[in-house]
């Protein structure tokens, strides 16, 4: 059976990794968090000492997972989507949380005060949206509300039923 690729993006905080292990677990879909593959990998390519993290390798993260994108039936989490390339997807999630709530959770991180204010910053300016608009085609990226727990539990479903429909017409 052909199953979908699926992007969630979205900057950090805003709930991708709950979004996509429940959806997982849910759909049968396979999950990835690049951040855990570059992590295990080791696939880095230098260390960033403003922000206090190792640089990814954009391009050994593609090629790691070109065999099973092609395969598909994937859900991959990452705070960004500019490098992969627009083939793999046949949607593409970002989520959106209120200022205030991201700030709150990104604070339980532990993050330092420019960390958190960089992405508070980064989620006003929607940097990911306009990230996945100029990445992708701009009928499959959707932005989804992603505040409280009832917004977890719509979003699931309202994927869940996108996958449904997509099998559907993608059978023969
Ligand atoms: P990301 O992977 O995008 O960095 P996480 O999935 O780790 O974000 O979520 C960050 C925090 O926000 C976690 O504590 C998680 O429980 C919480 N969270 C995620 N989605 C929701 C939601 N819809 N409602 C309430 N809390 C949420
Ligand atoms: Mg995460």
């Amino acid at each position: 059976m052909l199953l979908p690729n699926i992007l969630l993006t979205g900057t950090p905080g805003v709930g991708k990794t709950t979004l996509g292990k429940e959806l997982a677990a849910r759909s049968g879909l396979k999950y990835v968090n690049v951040g855990d593959l570059a992590r295990e990998g080791q696939l880095y390519d230098g260390y960033d000492e403003e922000y206090d993290c190792p640089i990814l390798d954009e391009d050994r993260v593609v090629d790691e997972l070109e065999n099973q994108m092609s395969e598909g039936g994937v859900i991959i989490d990452y705070h960004g989507c500019d490098f992969f390339p627009e083939r793999w997807f046949h949607i593409v999630f970002v989520l959106k949380t209120d200022n205030s709530i991201l700030y709150k959770r990104l604070e339980t991180r532990g993050y330092n005060e420019k960390k958190l204010k960089d992405n508070v910053q980064c989620e006003i300016f929607q940097i990911l949206y306009e990230e996945a608009l100029a990445s992708y085609s701009e009928d499959i990226v959707h932005q989804l509300p992603s505040n409280k727990p009832e917004d977890l539990e719509n979003n699931i479903n309202q994927i869940l039923k996108w996958i449904e429909q997509w099998v559907k017409d993608h059978s023969s």
